[in-house]
């Protein structure tokens, strides 16, 4: 029997969902990307465990994904199994006076909310941020001057060969978009504590709503994107940087460099991957040429 249908039975049994020959457009918020073999969406760590197990014994190639919000996927697809860290991994917990403990399924704006409603304070600015706690905790995300460091406490992640291990904030190698996760991606993060502070819920909300209204007032939301493109050069932003050397609007195909906010390329309609880097590398050569500063890319490639 082939790897995959093999895999579709292990996934019934662990009543997991899966679509094989699956479009990664599905499963990005930049609605670019060819098929994966096979695309499983991760319920529990137990399904987690068993998958991995699988795909270790028999040498497939794997890709863990949250929401996709941060992921540049290729045309050419994934010739691999994408394990999506799915809403079904879902579950929040207040465990202490101030700890709040989650799986790596939970929306990141949900735990804000879920936040609030206990009153606890300090997750105000990852309102609005799409994704997974799991993503979020990778990427270090952050916006308003607060990141996912600030308030992380420990993170519990298993191993390809069924390790399950515990890391404390101080060992996670937390700075900007980085994490010990982002170098080494064998690490998949399942579980995780945060700590906040006592605060009112009222005052939470009204800076969650005032944060989430600055996101629709500067961000192209209504097109498909990974966020912003590019990483933030020391001393300076990428938009104001791309602004000051006239690219905003500049496009390859239907990739364009945002002209509400310069540091989102977006898709316009139908842009590809090769457009998007295409259009990246442009941005990148001029940028270098007119002001000197090294623009890196921040969205995450699958390939
Ligand atoms: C409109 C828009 C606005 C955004 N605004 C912000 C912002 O203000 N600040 C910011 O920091 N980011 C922002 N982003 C980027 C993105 O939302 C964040 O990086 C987010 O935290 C990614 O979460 P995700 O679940 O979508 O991860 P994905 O994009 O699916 O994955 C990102 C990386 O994390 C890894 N990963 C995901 N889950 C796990 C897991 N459980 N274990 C191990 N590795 C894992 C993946 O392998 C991948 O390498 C924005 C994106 C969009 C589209």
């Amino acid at each position: 029997m082939p790897y995959i249908d093999k895999l579709c039975r292990l996934c019934d049994q662990f009543g997991c969902e899966y679509r094989k020959n699956e479009s990664l457009k599905n499963h990005t918020t930049f609605k670019i990307g060819g098929n994966a073999r096979l695309l499983a969406e991760i319920n529990s760590e137990n399904t987690l465990l068993a998958l991995l197990e699988f795909l270790k014994s028999n040498n497939i190639k794997f890709f863990v994904i949250g929401r996709g919000s941060n992921i540049l996927a290729d045309d050419n697809g994934f010739d691999g199994v994408i394990l999506k860290i799915a809403s079904s991994f879902s579950s929040m917990k207040k465990i202490s006076d101030t700890d709040i403990s989650c799986t790596a399924g939970t929306s990141l704006s949900e735990l804000c909310i879920f936040a609030m409603e206990n009153s606890l304070s300090g997750l105000e600015f990852a309102y609005g941020i799409p994704g997974t706690v799991g993503g979020a905790l990778y990427m270090n995300a952050g916006a308003y001057g607060g990141e996912i460091k600030d308030v992380i406490a420990s993170a519990r992640y298993v191993y390809p060969d069924g390790k399950i291990l515990i890391v404390e904030k101080e060992q996670m190698k937390l700075s900007y978009r980085h994490s010990i996760f982002s170098e080494n991606r064998d690490m998949i993060i399942t579980d995780m504590i945060f700590s906040l502070k006592p605060g009112k819920p009222d005052e939470i909300k009204s800076k969650m709503n005032e944060l989430l209204q600055k996101r629709r007032d500067k961000q192209p939301l209504e097109y498909p994107s990974a966020g912003s493109t590019f990483k933030r050069p020391e001393g300076s932003y990428a938009s104001l940087i791309i602004e000051e050397c006239g690219l905003k609007g500049m496009s390859v195909g239907g990739a364009q460099v945002s002209e509400k906010h310069s540091g989102f390329v977006i898709n316009k309609g139908g842009a590809s991957f090769k457009e998007v880097i295409e259009l990246t590398d442009r941005v990148r050569e001029i940028v270098k040429e007119k002001t000197g500063y090294s623009l890196e890319l921040e969205p995450i490639i699958l390939k």
